[in-house]
């Protein structure tokens, strides 16, 4: 039987996914598309994470789709929120008709001659095998490993007798109300959950090698609101979308050209919250400069808040082992724990753990350079959401699904069937793909392309550039090798 086929199949039905259906019925409404998603329900990112206080570390004007206003008041949304707005997108435009569930994408493989891809799937409990063709394939698959998080070897883990949890894995039934609760980790995820256990936790340490920034927001953009209030409700959002850009370009660029001075305002701004007697050189004085890593994101400081409500206590030391009834530090202090929760990061992935195949060759993505931050050197028809490091995700998504649409309306236009990304400047020198020296990038960039010196090759991090490249430039652009059906060719 032949296998079924679509112009387009799309990898992932999260925030990504979704958009890109949205984007490819707008703009390519002839293409037939499907979105093969593995798990059983939209959202990924926003459904998984299950943990207290699960919520957004940017604004929703960013992080919101460029053609659906985010309406609520609060700016920082919390993950049901962020939910019900990428399942209300997907139902509004009808695009979780497209989607199969429980389609979990293993490997990928090219043909030139037939200038298409054969997808292989499995499906369901019983790791049915399921294959589907595509002229165009079309990554939404995010960028971390869903299976599991990343948690270190913890000497003496086995010795605990509590109860351990990593919060990827968060579940219902972790009771901590009363309890005492250590979270490992400095980042985003534990600055999340930190204030929202220590609500009913009996207290909460988070418990740090070494300090992050951390920068206090207020929850909800009075201007935003007020622009909604008297402005209809897109370009309120246009307006606000922009603000909001361009406020986080000028801040990451001052970052860079100014890092001392950053870094003095926002120690400042620590100081203030917590008052003249706490330690923040020790406990929010990182090592780098500021955006060398992501930066901490605290709505209306609610994490300083509880620090000095007396519910939470930060931590600056190495783990010795762990105990019965703890955490033995190397400074020989202990920490009783009835909880712990290991906010020691993701497991980054590059393309949904999918192997891929061209002429049947095995592509490791690594020997590859990455093309306008959205495909890869020698990879015929394959692009990938990926989004911001400095911004929201959703910003740089928008315009890779618009530059994917582009692409394919011109390949109808002049009847090509191929797109090969082909670097033939031997001066480009090669740099690794994100430039952040937080330990989860760290980790696992060997696993990532690399980006060149020159564009197209270099990743721009920068909204305002990639306008111009992905929105504004030339579809050919000497990089872009286009290419007939190589049966049709020969004849
Ligand atoms: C806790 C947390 C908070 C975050 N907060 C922010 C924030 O405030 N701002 C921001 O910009 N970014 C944030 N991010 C990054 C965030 O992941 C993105 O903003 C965004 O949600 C990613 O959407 P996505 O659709 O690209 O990927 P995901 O949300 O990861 O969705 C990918 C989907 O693809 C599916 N999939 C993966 N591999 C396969 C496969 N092989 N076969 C089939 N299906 C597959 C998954 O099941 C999933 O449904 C956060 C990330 C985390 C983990």
């Amino acid at each position: 039987m032949a296998n079924e086929h679509f112009d387009v199949l799309i990898v992932g039905a999260g925030l990504s996914g979704i958009g890109a259906g949205y984007h490819l019925q707008a703009n390519c409404p002839g293409k037939s598309y499907a979105i093969l998603e593995g798990r059983d329900c939209i959202g990924g990112t926003w459904d998984l994470f299950r943990y207290p206080g699960i919520r957004s570390d940017s604004d929703m004007y960013t992080l919101g789709y460029s053609f659906r206003p985010w309406t609520q008041a609060a700016a920082i949304a919390d993950g049901p929120s962020i939910l019900e707005y990428v399942r209300d997108a997907a139902s509004e435009y009808g695009i979780d008709k497209k989607i199969r569930f429980h389609h979990r994408v293993r490997h990928a493989v090219w043909s030139t001659a037939e200038a298409r891809w054969t997808v292989e799937a499995e499906r369901g409990a019983s790791q049915e095998p399921v294959r589907l063709t595509c002229n165009f394939l079309f990554m939404c698959s995010g960028y971390y490993n869903y299976a599991q998080g990343y948690t270190p070897e913890f000497p003496g883990a086995e010795r605990f007798a509590g109860r351990m949890v990593h919060p990827q894995k968060w579940s219902e039934d972790i009771a901590y109300a009363g309890k005492r609760v250590v979270v490992i980790g400095s980042g985003a995820t534990a600055v999340t959950l930190v204030p929202e256990m220590a609500k009913t936790a009996a207290h909460v340490t988070m418990l740090q090698r070494s300090p992050t920034y951390v920068v206090s927001r207020p929850q909800e953009d009075g201007i935003a609101n007020w622009l909604r209030r008297h402005l209809p409700s897109k370009v309120a959002y246009g307006i606000t979308r922009w603000k909001n850009v361009l406020l986080g370009m000028f801040f990451y660029r001052l970052c860079k050209f100014s890092p001392q001075r950053v870094k003095k305002m926002i120690l400042e701004g620590v100081r203030k919250e917590l008052g003249p007697d706490y330690d923040v050189g020790t406990h929010f004085t990182p090592r780098y400069n500021p955006w060398d890593q992501r930066m901490c994101l605290v709505p209306n400081g609610d994490l300083f808040q509880a620090i000095k409500g007396g519910q939470v206590s930060v931590v600056t030391d190495h783990i010795e082992t762990l105990t019965e009834n703890g955490i033995k530090l190397r400074s020989g202090a202990q920490l009783e724990a009835d909880v712990i929760v290991t906010a020691t990061g993701l497991d980054l992935q590059v393309l949904g753990g999918m192997q891929m195949t061209v002429d049947g060759r095995n592509v490791d993505l690594a020997s590859t350079l990455n093309y306008k931050g959205m495909m890869y050197s020698d990879v015929p028809n394959l692009a990938s959401a990926f989004g911001y490091t400095n911004a929201s995700w959703t910003l740089k998504c928008d315009l890779t699904c618009e530059y994917v649409c582009r692409l394919l309306n011109h390949m109808d236009k002049h009847g090509y069937q191929q797109c090969t990304p082909r670097n033939s400047d031997s001066s480009i020198t090669t740099e690794p793909w994100i430039d952040f020296s937080s330990g989860y990038v760290q980790r696992s960039i060997a696993k990532f392309p690399k980006q060149g010196s020159k564009a197209p090759w270099r990743l721009h991090q920068n909204y305002a550039l990639d306008i111009m490249s992905l929105k504004l430039g030339s579809i050919e652009d000497g990089a872009m090798e286009f290419g007939k059906k190589a049966l049709q060719a020969s004849r």
